[in-house]
């Protein structure tokens, strides 16, 4: 997807401020953070949200989630944290290309 922002970033022509990467993975901050710690793992393969995933997304889908705890304890969330998925416009969904947030360090009950 050329014009999407998120496979911008995974190819390095757009910034972002990057906390990890893989082959397939990356995570950034996000642009505009809700809480004191706001991150975003999206897959390196463009696919527009959860709804467009099947059983050959599974293993991504897997790696991703696996990775946010990995995150969240690196940025000093010992408490926990939250994982949001929002999925279509019905979602609140505004950049198609799958996304999970990790959101910590505030109140997070109204977040
Ligand atoms: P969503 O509503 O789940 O689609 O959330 C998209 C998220 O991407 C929002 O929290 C935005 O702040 C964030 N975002 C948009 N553009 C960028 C960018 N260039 N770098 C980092 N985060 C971004
Ligand atoms: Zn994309």
């Amino acid at each position: 997807m050329t014009d999407c922002i998120f496979c911008k970033i995974a190819r390095g022509e757009l910034p972002s401020k990057k906390v990890y990467e893989d082959d397939e993975l990356l995570a950034f901050h996000d642009i505009h953070p809700a809480a004191p710690v706001h991150l975003l793992v999206i897959p390196k393969l463009h696919v527009a949200s959860l709804a467009e995933c099947d059983g050959r997304h599974g293993e991504v889908l897997g790696k991703m989630l696996l990775l946010a705890p990995k995150l969240a304890q690196d940025h000093g969330l010992v408490d926990g944290f939250k994982t949001v998925i929002n999925t279509g416009k019905g979602g609140g969904q505004v950049v198609f290309h799958l996304h999970v947030h990790i959101i910590g360090g505030a109140n997070m009950a109204h977040v």
